[in-house]
C-alpha cells in the first residue's frame, strides 16, 4: 500500500472530523518523521505539543515496555505502585500539594470545572446550581459538550446544543472586563496563559498577575489550562511562571504522556482538591500504572535533558531568525519559547497553502485557524536543525510571494 491507498481508506471508513495534510507517517524518532514512501520530515508541530520530549524517546519507550510487561491496569478499585509516586513527583515539581489523574486534556478540564463548582458550593457558599465560571474569547479547552458550551468558535458549537449553563465570556487579556464580570456567584476564572489554538495569542504583560490578584480579592479561583503551554513548551516550566503566578487549580496533559500515552492531571491545594470524596469523580483508566510510569519518565526526561532551558534559548534564537524573513504576506511573528505563531495577512490566501508547500520541503507544520502557522518542534531540537527549518521556511515565502 502507498500513501494514496491509506488516504483513500481513511476517507471511506474514518469520520471526517479532521482535515489532515496528505502525509502518511509510518515511523518517527526524535524530531524526525518518515512517510510510507520513506521521505523524511522535520516535525514542527509535535502533535500539538504532546511530544515535547521527541518521538519514541528511548527512555520513555523503555519504561513503557517494562511497565507493560509488569502491570498495566488495576482501576482505582485497587491501588498500584506507580500512581502514588507520580502524584508525589508531580507535586514536588509543580509546588501544588494534591493531584487528580485523568487521561485526556478535555477530561482534566471537566474535572477542574467540577472541582471549582464543588468549591463554590461548599466553601464559598454560592447557592446550589448558581455557580458561574468566567472564560475568555477564543478559548480552547477541549471538545466535550460542557467545554464547547463556553467556546466562542461557531465551528465548535454548531448543531451540538443544548449547552451547559453557568459560563460567562470576557475578552482575552481584558482586566477591566474580568473585574466587571465577577459577581457573588463567580466560582472561577478559567484561562489559557497563552492561547495556542487561537493562534498563539499572548496576553498583555501583567494580565495573569492582575487577573490572579482580582480573583484573590473576590474569592474566585484562578484556573490555568497549561495543557499545551505547560511542561516546557514556552520556555518556562509553565506559562504562568512568566509572571510568577501560582494558579489555584492547574490542568496539564499532552506531553505529560511523552507522546506515548494519554495522561492528564489536575493540580491544586489540599484544601480545594480535598473536597472530592470517594465516588464523586473518577475514571477507569485515570492513574493507571502504565500511564503513571510513562508520565514519571516523561517528567524526568524534561528535567534531565533541560528541555525547558532549551525551549527558552532555541525559541528566542528562532524567533529572531524568523523575523529576518521579508515577505508582504507576513503580518506578525510572535511566540514564547518554542511555541511560535506566524500570522499572515488575509490576502495571503490562507496558512494552509503555506503548510502544504512546507510539507513538500520536508517541514511538517499546521495552520491554526485561517491565517496563522504554528511552529512548535519537539523541545530537544538544536540550532543546526532550526537553521535547516529556517531555510525551508524562507524558501517557501520566496516561492509563494
Ligand atoms: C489540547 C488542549 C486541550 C484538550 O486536550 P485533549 O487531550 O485533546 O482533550 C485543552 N486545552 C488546551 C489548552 C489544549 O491545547
Amino acid at each position: 500500500m502507498d500513501s494514496q491507498d491509506y488516504i483513500i481508506l481513511e476517507g471511506i471508513y474514518g469520520a471526517h472530523n479532521y482535515l489532515p495534510l496528505d502525509v502518511v507517517i509510518t515511523k518517527a524518532r526524535g524530531i524526525w518523521m518518515w512517510d510510507i514512501e520513506g521521505k523524511k520530515y522535520l516535525d514542527f508541530l509535535s502533535a500539538y505539543s504532546a511530544v515535547n520530549q521527541g518521538h519514541c524517546h528511548p527512555r520513555i519507550v523503555k519504561v513503557l515496555q517494562n511497565q507493560a510487561r509488569k502491570l498495566t491496569l488495576t482501576s482505582r478499585a485497587f491501588r498500584n505502585d506507580q500512581w502514588p509516586l507520580l502524584a508525589k513527583e508531580l507535586c514536588e515539581l509543580t509546588g501544588f500539594n494534591m493531584v487528580l489523574p485523568m487521561n485526556s486534556g478535555a477530561e482534566a478540564v471537566e474535572t477542574a470545572i467540577k472541582l471549582a463548582r464543588k468549591w463554590a458550593y461548599q466553601k464559598k457558599g454560592i447557592p446550589q446550581d448558581e455557580a458561574e465560571i468566567i472564560a475568555c474569547t477564543n478559548n480552547f479547552h477541549g471538545r466535550t459538550v460542557t467545554i464547547i458550551s463556553f467556546s466562542t468558535d461557531p465551528l465548535y458549537r454548531q448543531d451540538f446544543g443544548p449547552f451547559t449553563p453557568g459560563f460567562k465570556i470576557i475578552p482575552f487579556g481584558d482586566i477591566a472586563a474580568l473585574e466587571a464580570a465577577i459577581t457573588p456567584r463567580t466560582a472561577a476564572f478559567l484561562v489559557e496563559p497563552i492561547q495556542a489554538e487561537a493562534g498563539i495569542l499572548i496576553p498583555p504583560d501583567g494580565f495573569l498577575n492582575k487577573a490572579k490578584e482580582i480573583c484573590q480579592k473576590n474569592n474566585v479561583l484562578f484556573v490555568a489550562d497549561e495543557i499545551q503551554t505547560g511542561l516546557g513548551r514556552v520556555g518556562k516550566m509553565f506559562a504562568c511562571d512568566y509572571e510568577g503566578v501560582k494558579p489555584d487549580i492547574m490542568v496539564i496533559g499532552k506531553s505529560l504522556g511523552g507522546g506515548c500515552y494519554a495522561v492528564s492531571a489536575v493540580l491544586s491545594t489540599g484544601e480545594i482538591m480535598g473536597l472530592f470524596k470517594p465516588g464523586e469523580h473518577g475514571s477507569t483508566f485515570g492513574g493507571n500504572p502504565l500511564a503513571c510510569a510513562v508520565a514519571r519518565e516523561s517528567l524526568r526526561v524534561i528535567q534531565d535533558e533541560k528541555l525547558v532551558e532549551n525551549a527558552f534559548e532555541k525559541g528566542s534564537y528562532f524567533l529572531e531568525k524568523l523575523r529576518t524573513i521579508k515577505s508582504k504576506h507576513i503580518k506578525e511573528i510572535r511566540g514564547r519559547g518554542l511555541l511560535i505563531g506566524l500570522e499572515l495577512y488575509p490576502e495571503a490566501g490562507g496558512a494552509r497553502r503555506f503548510c502544504e508547500e512546507l510539507m513538500k520541503e520536508g517541514l511538517l507544520c499546521k495552520e491554526t485557524h485561517e491565517n496563522v502557522i504554528r511552529f512548535a518542534p519537539p523541545l530537544i531540537i538544536n540550532k543546526k536543525d532550526l537553521d535547516w527549518a529556517y531555510k525551508k521556511i524562507k524558501r517557501v515565502f520566496k516561492k509563494l510571494n
